[in-house]
């Protein structure tokens, strides 16, 4: 069996996309991300240029930041099996032109503007650090941690989930309320391991 590999990923729904985010966001659940956050901003200037950095000095990077400050973007964090390329996959290539050509389904071809080939709707982090530095920078204050799979996701479980979960489902089975889902919900609450005192 294939190894599992989760990954996150940050995608961005661009300007000229933006009022068609609800399509761009079912084509992504029916591909079986999931959607770990999301945020609906206009970026600044200066903004867009510590975003596109990369891009500082070459002939498009004006016109780039003047597109993506044009209106709101809404970004995402994807979760997914090797999220970074699956995206990028069904984003389809850069130019919408090409999109249209080479990948007809893909989202830059559909939802990408005709009459300028640059505004192709949603960007897609292209490595595992660009995706750590772009989720850091649309979501700051988030403390996501390692996405554990394998050997390390069974010991995760085994020591910090099971223990309390044990406990919780014993209990459930002593105790038969009637909305089994609320009281576990609240028991978990109150048995919550990792809470401080003063919460
Ligand atoms: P991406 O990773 O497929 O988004 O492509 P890049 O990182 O190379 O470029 C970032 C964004 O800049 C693209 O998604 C386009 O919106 C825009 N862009 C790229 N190349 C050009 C270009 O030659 N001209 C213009 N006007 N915009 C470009």
């Amino acid at each position: 069996m294939a190894t599992d590999k989760i990954q996150r990923t940050l995608a961005m729904v661009k300007p000229d996309a933006i009022n068609r985010s609800a399509e761009i966001e079912k084509i992504i659940l029916d591909e079986g991300f999931t959607i770990v956050e999301r945020r609906r901003v206009r970026l600044t200037r200066a903004e867009a240029a510590e975003f596109y950095n990369e891009h500082r000095g070459k002939p498009f990077y004006e016109s780039l930041l003047e597109y993506i400050t044009s209106g709101e973007v809404l970004a995402l964090i994807l979760a997914g099996e090797e999220a970074i390329t699956h995206w990028r996959r069904i984003l389809g290539p850069t130019r919408v032109s090409q999109a249209r050509q080479e990948a007809p389904d893909s989202i830059r071809a559909r939802f990408g503007d005709h009459a300028n080939d640059s505004h192709n709707a949603a960007h897609g982090s292209d490595s595992p650090t660009s995706a750590q530095r772009e989720i850091k920078f649309f979501f700051p204050d988030l403390t996501l941690e390692p996405v554990l799979t394998g050997e390390g996701a069974k010991e995760y479980l085994s020591h910090a989930v099971s223990p309390t979960l044990v406990r919780a489902l014993t209990e459930l089975c002593k105790v038969r309320p009637d909305d089994p889902i609320v009281w576990l919900a609240d028991w978990l609450l109150v048995n919550n391991p990792n809470k401080s005192s003063g919460d």
